[in-house]
Parts: C-alpha cells; structure tokens; sequence
C-alpha cells in the first residue's frame, strides 16, 4: 500500500489513531503493507492544500519526492541543506510563565529569536532540528511565528521530556494512550496549529530507567513504527544510557538505524560510542559549547578520532542552545559555556575539526547528509 493509499484508508474508514496504533504494532503488518513511501509526512502530492485549523493560511501542497515536515510546512529533502540537528529556541519550565505571565516576556524574546535565527541562516545554516516537548515548555505556535519571519526551516518534535516521574495525567493511563497522542501531533498537527511533528523525543538522564522513563521509550518507540519518524534522545552520556534505551528500542522492534542517541558527545569514552554506533544509531555530538560537560578542543578530539575510525557517516553535528532557557539565570547560562551559541559550531567547530583531519566530505556528512538521510528513511513498519 503506498504512503497516498494508506492515508486514504484512514481517512475513508475513519480509522482512529487507536486503532493505528493497534495496526502499526500488530504482528501481522509488516512494512510491506505499512509501508510510507519515502515521503516524509507522506503522500499527499497532488490532494489540494488543506485548511489550517487555526485560521493560519492553508497548509502549502508537500513536493513531489521525500518530504519532511516543518513549522512553515512540508519541504523537499534535498532543500534541508546544513542542518543543525538538535537546538532549541525556548525552553521553559512547563506551566510556570502561564502561571505566573510577568516571567515571561514574549514578544521580546520572539523578537530575539528571529533577530538571531536570521543571522544564522545567513551563514548558512537552512534547518534547525527543536526537539523541544512536553516537559520543557514546546511552544509550536510561536516557534510557527519565529519560522516564518526568520525564513529558518524548523522541524518541531512530539515525545516527553522527563528524566524519572510522568505529569500525574500520564501515571493514570497507558502507554498506548500516550503514543496515539503523539501519533496525533505526528499526523493532524500540534497545539492546534497544521504543524505537524517530524521527530520523536525522549530522555533517560543520571536516575536511568525509572518506570516513568521507560513509559514514554515505549511509547515512543509504539508511535515510530508506524508513523516511520525519527527518534531523537537525550541521555546521561557518562552513565552509557544510550545503550539502555537501545535495548528498550530494540525490544519493541525499532530499527536502531532510526534512532539518535542524544548528548553522545559529553563523553571521551571511544569504547561506548563504538557500540552505539555498531548497533546502528546514530550519535548526536550536539552540545558543542556546554563546557562543562566537556569542552570544545576535547569534543574536536573525540569526533576526529571517530572519523578517522570511519563512523562520519552515524555523526550529527549541534549545540543544544536556546535563546532562552528558563532553568538557568543569565549569569549560571554565561558560566556553562562562553562560546555556547548558536554559531559556536560555524565559528569554532567546523575550523577546529578540519586543523583535526576531518574532510570536506566528513563535515558535509556531519551537517548535511546524514540529516537528508535520516528524514528519508521514515517507512513505516
Ligand atoms: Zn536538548
């Protein structure tokens, strides 16, 4: 069944995200009859522009080929270009601004956010990957407005961000449940915009595998398989936690190819990095400016030395920066990191990797093509 087919079939028989999701983790359907084309978002060339449910203007028609989706809509894969695969725009604690509005000042920061983004695309940078989710305050309809006045491509993620407990909601229901929410975001949109989420997003910090944890991993993992996005982690790098989630992934049938092992880069441990590569994933060097977790110089080290071992190609280059993150005061976010920014990998990296040994070809892997890759590879299964 192609991807135009399949969406079809839900739509003529009214086929609930329940029951998608009780179709997608079956025995019996296997990618041969769930298959995605390798069309992102999936198949909807041709089917006129659909009404936002908003009142935003109309959802633009996807391009002909691989697609992913984005916060101003559906883009061409080959128009990803240099992707930074893990950078938040606002991070905040969950609930406190609505609470308590005078903490939070948001046209001002939006005005900051597009100020710097258009910078950044005019170095060249043309995506950047927020996985930011419930849990740290995801905002999709001001990262919708940021996107389209900075004209930076935003792809906006769905998951929970937690490092052991769940909100009380999801302790008092299942693990189906909350991946047919995240089914939701992935294939009507998200907080009421069309924006629909290309990237699943979970975390395992210091604490490990609480139940609360291993809840949303499942729950990630049963909202995958049959929508084909993407997994994205956070992870405690010095406690191995990327080989934990890869056994719960792998547990629950994930292709381990789908996945990216976040933070991976915090560590010099070559050993550990070696077997999440091995098993498949791919590892998000992605907080290049977070010197306290390790610094620039050792980060340069680690990534040139994987290279040269030939894993350029399971390597994603970012710097987990926001424009603002509310966890931290201005002076505690000064002293993480002086070069954590946005441009730390344009200004710093990139020169520093290449005085390494690092080619041409490896550093367009890093930033252009293993992202093109990841967001082609999204049949469902
Ligand atoms: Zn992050």
């Amino acid at each position: 069944m192609s991807s135009h087919d399949y969406r079809q079939s839900l739509v003529e028989h009214r086929l609930s995200r329940r029951d998608l999701l009780r179709t997608g983790t079956a025995v019996g359907l296997g990618a041969a009859s769930l298959a995605l084309s390798s069309c992102g978002g999936g198949g909807e060339e041709g089917a006129p522009a659909t009404v936002a449910p908003t009142g935003e203007p109309p959802r633009p028609t996807p391009p002909p080929g691989p697609y992913v989706e984005t916060a101003t809509g559906p883009v061409s894969t080959s128009d990803l270009g240099f992707t930074l695969m893990h950078e938040h725009i606002f991070m905040l604690s969950e609930g406190v601004a609505a609470n308590f509005p005078s903490v939070w000042d948001e046209e001002a920061k939006k005005k900051e956010a597009v100020e710097v983004l258009r910078r950044l695309k005019d170095r060249g940078v043309s995506t950047l990957l927020d996985p930011t989710v419930l849990g740290s305050g995801r905002n999709v309809p001001l990262v919708q407005q940021v996107a389209r006045e900075s004209g930076m491509q935003v792809i906006v993620a769905t998951g929970l961000y937690t490092y052991d407990e769940l909100p009380h909601y999801f302790q008092a229901r299942s693990v189906d449940h909350m991946a047919e929410l995240f089914i939701q975001d992935i294939t009507e949109g998200v907080q009421g915009t069309s924006v629909r989420a290309a990237v699943l997003k979970c975390a395992t910090d210091h604490a490990g595998v609480t139940p609360g944890v291993e809840k949303v991993l499942r729950a990630v993992a049963k909202a995958h398989r049959p929508t084909g996005v993407p997994i994205t982690t956070h992870t405690e790098a010095k406690s191995q936690q990327g080989l934990a989630q890869q056994d719960i992934f792998e547990s629950e049938g994930v292709d381990l190819s789908r996945v990216i092992i976040g933070h991976s880069g915090d560590t010099e441990d070559i050993d550990y990095l070696t077997k999440l590569v091995e098993r498949g994933s791919y590892i998000g060097m992605d907080r290049f400016g977070l010197d306290v977790y390790l610094p620039t110089d050792k980060r340069v080290a680690v990534v040139a030395r994987l290279c040269e071992m030939g894993y350029a190609e399971r390597m994603l280059l970012s710097q987990d920066f926001a424009v603002y993150m509310d966890s931290f005061t201005p002076e505690v976010q000064q002293a993480l990191g002086a070069n954590w920014n946005y441009f730390h990998i344009l200004d710093d990296v990139l020169p520093a990797l290449r005085q390494s040994g690092v080619s041409e070809e490896q550093i367009r892997l890093m930033t252009v093509e293993n992202p093109r890759r990841i967001f082609e590879n999204v049949g469902s299964y």
